[in-house]
């Protein structure tokens, strides 16, 4: 009988990645983790991280049975009442509540950091999940009965499938020649987090203006963070600007609605582009969260996208003979029962950021008139919110 140094080998310790390695504690599958950036998880309490997540109810419900959820220190887990979303045109609004919904919270706002380090924590106390960290691959052969990764140092591993979780720019992905189909939106997410005035109550705001998209999100305590998805004049107009101005700008261009604001972490900017994969599977080796799609941050459901794959693919491997679990026909199945939601939530938010970065005038008139037909429309509301909360 052949000997595998793991059945599972996942390439990137990021959120999907090390979600997915906790995900099969509840199989008999052993698991090997290889992050190349061993995480820092010490940090000063006062201070807030810079990237913030809006975390969907299905979601949620799966970092809890991993376990996660429990280890997150709750005073900083913020949840989301409810959300306006604001048209181009004076006086055009979407609201949607948890209410309506008939649920207690639409999502839950948390920090990257205090997620990734809920899922180490968890990760380190299972025995059949060995953490290979810092170490990077440098070649990866297929064969007919599983999958040998080199690493950097020399190290041989052989694993029965090879997950990639490493990321929008995957070396898994490469190392397989598929080409995501790239569509650059020429725009930047700049993120900052603030102290506010007036209290959120629980509530995000969005602008959805002509040349860009801003996002309030409600942090906890007296705080929130902002992604202001926007071109690169405006980027570089944004970065920099003195704390206190940027303050200012930042207050104007949401209509004072949280009151005086002060900043309490940093901006920092990303690019925002659409991946689109021909494929995510090949015989022995699967693709994940980012490095099997990117979305436009205006949903907030990138790392949504991701546990979603999570979820599937954990429940595939649970039910299935460990000799098979990187048949090439099972992980077909494995792709083909997440094209749809990633498809659907590529083309909701590629579409939404295309008709509102568009300066047609009879454009304008129809995206404001949408806005305002959908606010009336109750039963599409709640379909829209459960879409969102089951991503
Ligand atoms: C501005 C902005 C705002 C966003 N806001 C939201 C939001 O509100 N909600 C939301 O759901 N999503 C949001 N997203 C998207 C979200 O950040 C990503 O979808 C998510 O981080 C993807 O997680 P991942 O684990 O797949 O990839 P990553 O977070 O990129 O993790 C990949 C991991 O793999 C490791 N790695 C890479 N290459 C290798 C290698 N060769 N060997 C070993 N390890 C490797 C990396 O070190 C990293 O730890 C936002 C994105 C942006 C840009």
């Amino acid at each position: 009988m052949e000997n595998f140094d793991a059945d599972v080998i996942i390439v990137g310790g990021g959120l999907v990645g090390s979600a997915l390695a906790l995900a099969l504690k509840e199989t008999n599958l052993s698991v090997l983790l290889i992050e190349g950036r061993r995480p820092v998880f010490e940090w000063q309490q006062d201070s807030w991280d810079q990237r913030i997540y809006a975390i969907s109810r299905a979601s949620g419900k799966m970092l809890k049975r991993i376990g996660a959820w429990q280890r997150m220190d709750a005073d900083r887990l913020q949840a989301t009442s409810a959300m306006e979303i604001f048209g181009d045109a004076h006086g055009t609004a979407l609201q949607f509540n948890a209410l309506e919904a008939g649920v207690d919270e639409l999502a839950f706002m948390l920090e990257n950091r205090e997620l990734q380090k809920a899922l180490w924590c968890g990760l380190q106390e299972e025995k059949q999940i060995r953490i290979l960290s810092p170490a990077s691959p440098v070649r990866l052969v297929t064969d007919q009965t599983g999958a040998t990764l080199t690493l950097a140092d020399g190290q041989t591993l052989r694993a029965r499938l090879v997950v990639g979780a490493d990321g929008a720019n995957s070396w898994v992905r490469s190392q397989l020649a598929i080409e995501p189909q790239v569509m650059p939106y020429q725009q930047f997410g700049v993120v900052a987090n603030f102290e506010i005035e007036k209290p959120h109550l629980g509530v995000a705001h969005q602008w959805f203006m002509s040349d860009g998209i801003l996002a309030w999100l409600p942090l906890a305590g007296h705080r929130m963070s902002m992604v202001w998805s926007c071109n690169d004049k405006e980027r570089a107009e944004l970065m920099a600007l003195s704390p206190e101005k940027l303050c200012e700008y930042v207050v104007a261009a949401g209509g004072a609605r949280l009151g005086a604001l002060q900043l309490i972490t940093a901006p920092a900017a990303f690019p925002l582009r659409l991946n689109h994969l021909p494929e995510t599977v090949r015989d022995k080796v699967v693709l994940i969260g980012d490095a099997a799609h990117t979305v436009h941050p205006l949903a907030g459901q990138g790392v949504n996208l991701g546990f979603g794959d999570v979820i599937e693919l954990a429940a595939l491997l649970t039910n299935t003979p460990v000799k098979q679990i990187g048949d090439y026909l099972l992980l077909r199945r494995y792709e083909r029962s997440r094209r749809e939601a990633v498809y659907t939530m590529q083309g909701v938010c590629h579409g939404l950021q295309k008709l509102f970065n568009n300066s047609n005038p009879l454009l304008k008139n129809l995206r404001n008139l949408g806005l305002g037909a959908t606010n009336q429309l109750p039963w599409l509301k709640r379909q829209l919110i459960r879409h969102a909360m089951d991503a």
